[in-house]
């Protein structure tokens, strides 16, 4: 599933095609996303794409005079810049055509995908306005996860998982962040000090910053036909490692099952 990294990733890939330039078309060629694709978004015709943003996992187009599009990869979507003439693959469902010829194209084979309109200001979208704070923003801090978890005796790595506490922190990356953190996934939230969160919030900026670096690499294949939008490949120190060595101290590494995803740590090292 595309998490925060890879919408990422996808955003800085699209952005430099895509600004400044003309909606010439919005081909539909499968509107049955896990929403219908509105009529609204043939609005965006003939508009100048304004600015590309990123809130959570949702891409953000904002055009001028027009609708703004929102788009989210749902299970299974990508976007992928290609010349406007190039032929479709299956599962390519959406195209946004540029004036420049090129045009952004929307594949999703399992179709959980969301490409839509909004109207000004974005953030009072319904599947907007109840998000918590973005995690590379100064919003979100140690203080600010102390301050919510008071009180809460859910696991943590639910606690950190739920979009209405931080966006965009998936099951991979609460997995690695508690382990760098040293804190078990299924500890009380509530029980947890405000210096133990400054550690985890301080994890959870760098474990992401360290995919999207990664996501980074693969943008130049934004250019050609074959362009991806950025799985990376990461090193990871706890995420399906069931029964391998912890990298800290050698203990075999558990899985747990926490809110029904399975959770990766390392009994030693995290309390
Ligand atoms: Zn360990």
């Amino acid at each position: 599933m595309p998490e925060l990294p890879e919408v990422e990733t996808t955003l800085r890939g699209i952005t430099p095609k895509v600004q400044g330039q003309t909606i010439s078309a919005i081909v539909v060629r499968n509107p049955s996303l896990r929403w219908p694709v509105p009529d609204s978004v043939q609005q965006a015709c003939g508009a100048l794409v304004a600015d590309c943003r990123r809130r959570a996992k949702y891409l953000l187009i904002d055009l001028e005079n027009a609708p703004g599009l929102l788009i989210h990869l749902g299970m299974t979507g990508s976007l992928r810049v290609c010349d406007a003439g190039d032929e479709p693959r299956k599962h390519d469902h959406v195209d946004i055509v540029l004036d420049s010829g090129k045009c952004v194209r929307f594949n999703d084979p399992r179709r959980f995908g969301v490409f839509t309109t909004w109207d000004h200001p974005a953030e009072d979208h319904p599947l907007l306005c109840n998000l918590g704070p973005e995690p590379l923003s100064d919003k979100f801090t140690g203080k600010y996860l102390w301050n919510r978890s008071r009180g809460r005796k859910g696991a943590v790595k639910n606690f950190i998982m739920d979009g209405k506490i931080v966006v965009g922190v998936g099951n991979i990356y609460a997995s690695e962040a508690l382990f760098m953190a040293g804190i078990h996934p299924s500890r009380a939230a509530g029980r947890i000090s405000a210096i133990r969160y400054e550690a985890l919030c301080k994890a959870i900026r760098d474990v992401l910053e360290r995919a999207i670096r990664s996501g980074g690499t693969t943008l130049q294949d934004f250019h050609d036909t074959d362009g991806n939008p950025g799985y990376f490949a990461q090193e990871l120190l706890v995420y399906d490692r069931e029964g391998k060595p912890c990298f800290r101290c050698e203990t075999p590494l558990r899985r747990k099952v926490i809110g029904q995803r399975s959770s990766y740590y390392c009994p030693s090292c995290q309390r």
